[in-house]
C-alpha cells in the first residue's frame, strides 16, 4: 500500500474458473456445448431489460478493461450517445500483440460463443447495429473457428435480425487484421479497418464521438466482453464478491517462461505472483527468479522482491509497474537481463508506425546503443544516454507505445545496473552475464 502498511488481500480462490469454465468441456467451442452449459441465458435475460440497466449493472459491477488499461467498462459504454441519428458500432480489439500476452486467442479457440454472447449484449446496451471483431491476422486458426462459430450464432437466431423475438438487430463481422503490433492501438485499429494505413488518432475525440467512419464507436477488449454474460447471469455483487475492492472479477493470467506448467491460470484479480507459481508447479527445474513481467514487456519489470505484489491495477502501479494484459514472462538467473531488454527494444522498433518523431527515432537508437552494448562495445556513457533517450520518450510519444518501449529499458536499469555495466568495455574482465538461456 502507498502508506507502507501490509495490502489489503484479495480473498484467493484460484481454480474457480468462471471465463475457463467451459475450457476443458469436450468440443468446448461449439453452440451444443454452450447451449448445455447455460450458455446464451444471459442474452435472453438482457433482452428484455432496457438497455440502460444493462449499462448501470456493468458500472456497478465494477468491470474493467482487460485490453490493459483498466478503465471502467461500464462508463465507456455510457459514453455512447443515445439518439441513433448515426449507425453505432461495436469493435472488439482481438489483435492481442503485446510480448506474452496469450489469453484472448485460447479464449476464442475455447469458447468463442462467450465472445459472442457477451456482444449482442453489449451492443443491444449500446443501441449498436454492427459490431466487428478486429482479430491479428497471424491467428488463422482463431479466425476460423469465430466464423464458424458466427454461422452458427447466425442459424440459432443469436445474430441477425430480430434476436430472440426482441425486434433487436445485430450483424456481425469477423475481420482478420495484417498482423501490426500497432493495430492494437483502438484508434489505429479503427483506421485499419477503414481499409487505410493503421495509425494512431489524435484523441480526443474518443471513438464513442467519432470512432469508425466517424460515427459513435466502442472499442472493448476481448476478455472484457466475454466476462459480460456472467455479470448478467451472476450479478454485480457475484462479481465485485471476487478481486479487490477497485478491481473486482476474475482475469486470466498468462505464465510463460521459466516455470514448470506455463499456461492461462484464471485467478480473482489481486492474485499474487507466489500464489500463481504455486500453481504453475514453480519455477523450471528450481532456478530461482530473476524477473518478469506482470503484463506484458510494455509493463516495467519485476523481480523477485515483488512476488508478493497483489496483481491487480492498483496494486501493480503502487509497486511501480502496471498490471497491463497480466501476461507474466518468467525470467530464472540465467538470463540476462540487458539481452532480454535489447530483444523487447528490437521488437519496439521493428513495430512503431513512424507518425511521431520521438518514438520513431527513439526506439531506434535505443536499440542500436543496447546492440552495441550487448555485444560487448558499451561505454558507461551509454547507460547515461539510454536513460536521456528514454526520458525524452516517455510522455512525448503520441501513443502508448513509446511509452511502452521505454518501461524494459529504464526498469531494467533501476533493478539490474550492475549487469549493463559489466557490458561496458572497460568492466569487461568483471562480466558477470551469461549466455542468454532463451532463443530471441
Ligand atoms: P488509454 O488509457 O488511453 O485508454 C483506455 C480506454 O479508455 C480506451 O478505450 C479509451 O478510448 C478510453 N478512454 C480513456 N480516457 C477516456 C476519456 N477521457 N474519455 C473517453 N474514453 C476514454 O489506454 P490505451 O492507449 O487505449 O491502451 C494502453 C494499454 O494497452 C496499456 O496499458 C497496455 O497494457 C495495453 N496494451 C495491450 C496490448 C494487447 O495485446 N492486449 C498491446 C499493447 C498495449
Ligand atoms: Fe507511432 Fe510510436 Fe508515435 Fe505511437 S508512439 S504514433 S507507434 S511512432
Amino acid at each position: 500500500a502507498s502508506d507502507g502498511s501490509a495490502p489489503e488481500r484479495a480473498a484467493v480462490s484460484p481454480l474457480t474458473p468462471v471465463l475457463t469454465r467451459r475450457w476443458l468441456s469436450p468440443e468446448s467451442w461449439s453452440l451444443r456445448t454452450y447451449e448445455q452449459l447455460e450458455g446464451y441465458t444471459a442474452l435472453r435475460t438482457a433482452l428484455s431489460a432496457e438497455p440502460d440497466r444493462l449499462i448501470e449493472l456493468v458500472k456497478t459491477a465494477g468491470l474493467r478493461g482487460r485490453g490493459g488499461a483498466g478503465f471502467p467498462s461500464g462508463v465507456k459504454w455510457g459514453f455512447m450517445p443515445k439518439d441513433r441519428s448515426r449507425p453505432h458500432y461495436l469493435v472488439i480489439n482481438a489483435d492481442e500483440g503485446e510480448p506474452g500476452t496469450c489469453k484472448d486467442v485460447p479464449l476464442m479457440m475455447a469458447d468463442p460463443h462467450s465472445l459472442i454472447e457477451g456482444c449482442v449484449i453489449a451492443a443491444y446496451a449500446m443501441r449498436a447495429s454492427t459490431c466487428m471483431i478486429y482479430v491479428r491476422g497471424e491467428a488463422l486458426h482463431c479466425i476460423r473457428r469465430l466464423h464458424h462459430a458466427v454461422r452458427e450464432a447466425y442459424d440459432a437466431g443469436y445474430l441477425g435480425k430480430n434476436i430472440l423475438d426482441s425486434g433487436f438487430d445485430l450483424d456481425m463481422v469477423v475481420h482478420a487484421g495484417a498482423g501490426a503490433y500497432i493495430c492494437g492501438e483502438e484508434t489505429a485499429l479503427l483506421d485499419s479497418l477503414e481499409g487505410k494505413r493503421g495509425q494512431p488518432r489524435l484523441k480526443p475525440p474518443f471513438p464513442a464521438q467519432a470512432g469508425l467512419y466517424s460515427s459513435p464507436t466502442t472499442v472493448n477488449n476481448v476478455e472484457t466482453i466475454a466476462s459480460v454474460p456472467y455479470i448478467v447471469n451472476g450479478g454485480s455483487d457475484w462479481f465485485r464478491a471476487m478481486g479487490r475492492e477497485k478491481s473486482p472479477g476474475p482475469k486470466i493470467f498468462s505464465l510463460s517462461g521459466h516455470v514448470e506448467r506455463p499456461g492461462q491460470y484464471e485467478a480473482p484479480l489481486g492474485t499474487t505472483l507466489r500464489e500463481l507459481l504455486e500453481l504453475a508447479g514453480g519455477m523450471k527445474d528450481g532456478i530461482p527468479l530473476k524477473f518478469w513481467t506482470p503484463g506484458g514487456s510494455s509493463t516495467p519489470l519485476f523481480t523477485a522482491d515483488h512476488l508478493d505484489v497483489p496483481l491487480d491495477f492498483e496494486g501493480a502501479t503502487e509497486a511501480g509497474s502496471m498490471l497491463g494484459t497480466t501476461a507474466l514472462m518468467i525470467f530464472n538467473e540465467t538470463v540476462s537481463v540487458p539481452w532480454a531488454v535489447m530483444k523487447w527494444t528490437q521488437f519496439y522498433e521493428h513495430e512503431s508506425c513512424g507518425k511521431c518523431t520521438p518514438c520513431r527515432e527513439g526506439c531506434f537508437w535505443l536499440a542500436q546503443v543496447l546492440e552495441r552494448m550487448v555485444d560487448g562495445h558499451g561505454t558507461e556513457q551509454d547507460i547515461d544516454t539510454l536513460l536521456d533517450v528514454c526520458d525524452n520518450v516517455l510522455g512525448r510519444s503520441f501513443c502508448a507505445l513509446g511509452d511502452g518501449a521505454v518501461s524494459p529499458i529504464t526498469s531494467g536499469i533501476k533493478y539490474f545496473r550492475e549487469e549493463f555495466l559489466a557490458l561496458c568495455e572497460s568492466n569487461r574482465g568483471q562480466d558477470t552475464t551469461e549466455e542468454p538461456a532463451l532463443a530471441g
